[in-house]
């Protein structure tokens, strides 16, 4: 999507003045959330001197729903990996449940074997090798699970940053709810805003068009109205949605009946600004509750939402 978008604290800002009751939960999560969409740019000339490989991308594979780095080995970028760490870490040890498992956790991320090990279980999906790995440690394996993904975030972003074209703009090419270059579940959607192209006519359109954010690798991708991202099922009745009557500023739970997993997600068309979509997210928490309650299961996890 090429309109800009507000920063994290910028989208924060927004959220807190609208929601007071979030303030102190989004202020925990403000200074990781900053440092995450940061660490990118001061990673890519890293990546440059690693010399790393990026898979190509190709048709076939993305028809049949392979993505990009599945089964990958993030071997070769660990200085990128470290510098990660660095940089996250200490912000970490300041957030509640994470502060006692700070020593350990730095401990964790010097280890090259170790590290490279917990990261790539993120791409090959084998989350009982990452318990396996925690195991051998005393860090609880949903701590090391945040960490690993916070810290292993900003690499995936910096190599996803380097396929040039939009996912955005291959929309026939991948038809699944998971990411096309990580493979991870979105965190959260959004619906476009409306579209004025005076020189294309056919680019102008009414909006509507719903989106997937990764908050992993940074990767966002369409997806079908209809269909559920989790199940694949689709059709009338399948997704259904869940919002607040009064000023929900375009805030919703988009349901799944078949399966009853749950997505965040944000009509854009009911929104001045474009916000930063991992700080959305965290601001969207509020409905994380509402869907617990209903008994639905986050697509994806996240630290604020294991209820
Ligand atoms: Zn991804
Ligand atoms: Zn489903």
């Amino acid at each position: 999507m090429s309109e800009s978008r507000q920063t994290v604290s910028e989208t924060l800002a927004e959220i807190a003045t609208r929601r007071p009751v979030l303030q102190p939960v989004l202020k925990a999560f403000a200074p990781l959330l900053e440092a995450r969409a940061a660490l990118p740019e001061k990673l890519a000339p890293l990546l440059e001197e690693s010399g790393f490989a990026l898979p190509p991308w190709r048709q076939e594979r993305a028809q049949q729903g392979a993505p990009l780095l599945a089964g990958a080995s993030l071997n070769g970028l660990y200085p990128l990996l470290l510098e990660s760490a660095k940089t996250l870490l200490p912000l970490m040890a300041s957030m509640p449940g994470l502060g006692e498992h700070a020593e350990a956790l730095k401990t964790f991320f010097q280890n090259e074997t170790l590290t490279l090990k917990a990261s790539d279980t993120l791409l090959t999906g084998h989350e009982t090798a990452l318990t396996q790995t925690a195991e051998q440690t005393t860090i609880p394996s949903a701590v090391l699970l945040f960490a690993v993904e916070a810290v292993v975030g900003p690499v995936l972003h910096t190599l996803a940053k380097k396929y040039d074209d939009p996912w955005d703009e291959r929309p026939s090419s991948w038809m699944q709810g998971f990411c096309p270059v990580c493979g991870s579940f979105p965190s959260i959607a959004y619906l476009d805003k409306r579209v004025f192209d005076e020189k294309n006519a056919f680019l102008a359109g009414g909006g509507g068009k719903k989106h997937l954010h990764c908050a992993l690798c940074g990767t966002e991708w369409h997806f079908r109205r209809g269909a559920c991202p989790s199940c694949g099922q689709e059709g009338s009745g399948v997704m259904e949605f869940l919002r607040e009557s009064e000023n929900s500023h375009g805030e919703r739970i988009d349901w799944c009946t078949k399966c009853k997993s749950y997505c965040p997600t944000v009509d854009l068309r009911e929104r001045n600004a474009v916000p930063n979509m991992d700080a959305m997210a965290l601001g969207m928490m509020h409905m994380d509750i509402v869907a617990a309650q209903k008994g639905l299961t986050p697509l994806k996890p996240s630290f604020w939402n294991q209820f």
